[in-house]
């Protein structure tokens, strides 16, 4: 049985037309306040954005979403999760919530407030059980593992590993701790090459975890004892420690797989019925919103889709951007995906600036996160999509 998606696009011709509006709007037209019970907790899965990317979600989107959330008797709160590497711009708290301010999102433009949902250093979470394609445990971030309901509300994009990232991506990897989220991305764990290093002892006090211990040479990694994902490669001078791309499966499928499985695992963890999605289809860059920089979208505006299946609603979404032409001057003029119909993330794959995410498949698989989801009981490809005003 197909899924019901409801869809509005970015037309505002009147005062009655706002995006803030549209959202209210499909939040009813989807029954969303259904996942709701009255003094539940309410999640608000987003992403900030990263540096200087200026294309993310907007405050007042969000806004719209907490006061629905809000109306059905929830008690929201806006969340994202560190990223990966403990010195990188959105590796601790403090640096989610200054990324946060800076693009606008504060407790004051978002009527709710800000939580990090893996904590100070992103490395809070429970770990739950689960029989995944490829994993057997993740580590949900605590403040979403202890939620009651959820509705992620997802900026659409592009992305040089996976190609398309929507809610299935919002809701696995960007549930999950900063440990949690490394053996999505990465295969092994990181080794000192003594031939480089300095012993200059940098790297010693960094691992949270106490991995990283001087010995009669240079220092070593016990590999037992690591946790992945801090990022004690960044930190090292002499560039001795293993590179991330040298940790990375050799190929992209793997992340592809493994999100899902995290999805699959947030979803049941919070009850298939205790979460809604929301996507937001709109600055579609062909980079995700961990980069700090942000592209021209490679497509116009399509607009906002709502559902209570997150494989439906990200299949909608995604077909949306293929059938839509593209916008001269953007990527996709570069990999010649101007024309509606072209697979804009199938050809990313072969986008220069994405050399240096080079693996074996790049984004050419990104269609399988579709069948893995849909394997995993998350929802269906197919869908009914239901245009509102
Ligand atoms: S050795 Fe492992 S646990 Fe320690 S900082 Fe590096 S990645 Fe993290
Ligand atoms: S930071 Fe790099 S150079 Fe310094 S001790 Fe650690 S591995 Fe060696």
């Amino acid at each position: 049985m197909a899924s019901k998606v409801y869809f509005a696009d970015m037309r505002s011709k009147k005062a009655d037309q706002t995006i803030s509006k549209k959202i209210k709007n499909l939040f009813d037209a989807a029954a969303m306040q259904s996942v709701i019970s009255e003094g539940d907790f309410v999640a608000l899965k987003v992403h900030f954005g990263t540096g200087e990317n200026q294309r993310h979600l907007r405050p007042e989107h969000i806004r719209a979403v907490v006061e629905k959330v809000q109306e059905a008797g929830g008690k929201p709160f806006i969340t994202e999760t560190t990223g990966m590497g403990l010195a990188s711009i959105r590796g601790t708290a403090i640096g989610c919530l200054k990324m946060a301010t800076l693009h606008g999102f504060t407790q004051e433009t978002l009527g709710a407030p800000i939580i990090t949902a893996d904590g100070l250093k992103g490395l809070s979470g429970i770990k739950i059980k689960i029989n995944g394609v490829r994993m057997k445990q993740v580590e949900i971030a605590q403040a979403i593992s202890e939620s009651d309901a959820m509705i992620s509300v997802a900026h659409v994009k592009g992305h040089p590993r996976t190609g398309f990232g929507a809610a299935l991506k919002n809701i696995g990897i960007g549930c999950l701790t900063k440990t949690g989220k490394a053996p999505l991305h990465l295969g092994k764990k990181p080794k000192i090459d003594h031939q480089k290093c300095t012993d200059c002892g940098i790297c010693i006090p960094f691992c949270p975890v106490g991995a990283i211990q001087p010995s009669k040479t240079k220092p070593q990694i016990t590999q037992k004892k690591c946790i992945l994902g801090c990022g004690c490669w960044d930190v090292c001078p002499a560039k001795a420690i293993s590179r991330w791309g040298e940790l990375h499966y050799p190929r992209n499928k793997e992340l592809i797989i493994r999100n899902v499985d995290a999805a699959a695992a947030v979803v049941r963890h919070i009850g298939k019925e205790k979460v809604g999605f929301i996507n937001l289809a709109y600055d579609v860059t062909p980079h995700c919103d961990c980069a700090d920089y942000g592209d021209v979208p490679m497509v116009p505006d399509i607009g906002i889709f709502a559902s209570k299946d997150p494989v439906a609603i990200d299949k909608a979404t995604a077909d949306a951007i293929i059938n839509s032409p593209g916008i001269r001057g953007s990527a996709a003029e570069e990999i010649n995906a101007m024309n509606p119909g072209d697979d804009k993330f199938l050809k990313l794959a072969d986008w220069q600036p994405f050399e240096v995410f080079k693996n074996e498949d790049q984004t050419r698989e990104w269609r399988l996160q579709f069948e893995v989801a849909e394997k995993l009981g998350l929802g269906t490809q197919k869908y009914e999509l239901m245009k509102i005003g």
